[in-house]
């Protein structure tokens, strides 16, 4: 696995998850994340992020949930 790559991926997450990854990064960043277990599930967290702020909106508490819920995820890894 390219480390680069990696180091570029982590870049594009957010715009990844908003649907905003600019074509020319499409192909690239759809490898890496086939190949790469640790962007994976950095891109599962986000989206799960997004969705329940959008559900429920950006209360303080729940932000601190969220917070709290992907961390353990990252340490599960
Ligand atoms: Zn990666």
């Amino acid at each position: 696995m390219s480390r680069y790559r990696h180091y570029r991926t982590t870049r594009q997450l957010d715009a990844i998850v908003d649907g905003e990854l600019q074509a020319r990064f499409e192909g690239l960043v759809t490898r890496h994340l086939s190949e790469c277990p640790e962007c994976t599930r950095e891109v599962a967290v986000r989206r799960a992020i997004k969705d329940t702020l959008s559900r429920y909106g950006a209360d303080p508490e729940v932000l601190a949930r969220i917070e709290r819920y992907s961390g353990e995820l990252r340490n599960r890894a």
